[in-house]
């Protein structure tokens, strides 16, 4: 193992991303301080729709990037075959009816960079995939992703705190809004909202849909395309549903209990407002819309009811791409911001730990540093 250049770090954000780097870190024997502002997971970690996949069309880097990430969740699926929150039983994705439709390209594109995918007719379905309702897949079917999956990163985060302070990492909760200190342009730690101040070699800023402009105190620019996202969690049900549902009006995923997750960008748009107070307001009628538009892709069309609806932001980078890595112009603070977080949460953990611990550069993250939005 390449040695490391520091013996301390400290994270602000007990996300996926801050949580796995943390654990990495300790792995390699680095003395890891973590902070959050309220409970671990309070934030996009714990309301996310978590399929894990490469599925559709993006840069060769960032899918290779997603499949390693989904290489390690198979690694921890082995140690965990009977995990309620970690499955792989497949993902399936239809398009509208119309110009919109990219099925065929989508299908021919994932074929050619050898992702497993199966273009299915509607009938075909049920063969493939159980507790969809085949009625409403459009005529140019379906395409079914066999080796994607979901997780419930509550659960992972928790699991991996567990192991995080088995190796003695420090982990300080609901401290309210911490920040980066940075001296002789230098980040040399971090300090909590009470004033109490954390020395440390490197410093990570996770804190998802805040770090641009958590950064931008420090000068520097990560273009930021963050909309406010809703996740509605269902009561338990019986219903034979394994695979995760991507449909043009509602994407669906089993959950850990018997419930579902669901989600789908219109209904957040429609149906979540900011309060005078900059409170989120959620219109009830449009989560009932979402609840009916996954009952009709659902074999029997099942009543679903509410358990519970979490609201804020998503982390999307403007240009879509990860943003990961160190800072150039400030040594020793690194970031790391992306959508697809719950994908990638294994593997980014992992390379940034890397970075970090040894100071050297990985080639995996070489298209996804900070910098490239200062350069415009
Ligand atoms: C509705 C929805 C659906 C999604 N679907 C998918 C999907 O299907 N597949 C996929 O791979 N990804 C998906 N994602 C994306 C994925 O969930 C996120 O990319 C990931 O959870 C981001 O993790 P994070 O650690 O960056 O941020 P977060 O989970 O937001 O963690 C950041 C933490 O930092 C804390 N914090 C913020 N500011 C401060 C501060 N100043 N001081 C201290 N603490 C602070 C926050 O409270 C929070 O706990 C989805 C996300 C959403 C919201």
């Amino acid at each position: 193992m390449r040695k490391n250049i520091i013996n301390s770090a400290v994270i602000i954000g007990a996300g996926i991303f801050g949580v796995s780097t943390g654990l990495h870190l300790a792995r390699r024997g680095v003395n890891v301080t973590i902070i959050n502002d309220g409970p671990p997971a309070n934030g996009a970690s714990g309301r996310s729709l978590s399929w894990l996949n490469s599925a559709r069309m993006r840069s060769l880097p960032y899918h290779l990037l997603r499949v390693a990430g989904i290489d390690r969740y198979r690694t921890l699926a082995t140690r965990y075959p009977d995990a309620h929150w970690l499955r792989f039983d497949g993902g399936l994705t239809w398009d509208a009816e119309g110009e919109g439709n990219e099925i065929e390209q989508a299908f021919d594109y994932e074929t050619s960079i050898g992702y497993d995918a199966h273009h299915l007719t509607a009938g075909e379905v049920q063969n493939v995939t159980p507790g969809v309702d085949a009625r409403t897949i459009t005529s140019s079917g379906a395409i079914f992703n066999g080796g994607e999956g979901w997780v419930d990163l509550p659960h992972l985060i928790n699991q991996m705190l567990s192991e995080f302070s088995a190796l003695g990492g420090t982990l300080v909760t609901d401290q309210g809004k911490a920040r980066i200190l940075i001296e002789k342009g230098r980040a040399i730690g971090a300090g909590t909202a009470s004033g109490a101040r954390m020395a440390a070699d490197a410093v990570l800023l996770a804190t998802g849909p805040d770090v641009p402009k958590m950064v931008a105190e420090s000068g520097a620019t990560i273009s930021d395309g963050t909309p406010v996202a809703l996740l509605v969690q269902t009561k338990p049900l019986t219903h034979p549903l394994r695979a995760v549902l991507n449909t043009p009006r509602v994407a669906v995923r089993p959950a850990p209990g018997g419930a579902l997750s669901i989600d789908a960008d219109w209904a957040a748009d429609e149906g979540v407002k900011i309060g005078p107070d900059g409170s989120y307001v959620i219109d009830n009628s449009v989560v009932r819309s979402l609840l009916e538009e996954a009952s009709r892709v659902l074999e029997g069309n099942p009543e679903l009811e509410v358990a519970s609806i979490g609201v804020g932001g998503k982390p999307i980078p403007g240009d879509g791409e990860p943003v990961l890595g160190g800072l150039r112009d400030i040594p020793g603070y690194y970031v790391a911001f992306s959508h697809s977080g719950a994908t990638l949460g294994l593997i980014v953990g992992e390379l940034l730990a890397f970075e970090m611990a040894t100071g050297a550069d990985h080639p995996m993250l070489s298209t996804f540093r900070p910098e490239r939005f200062s350069a415009q």
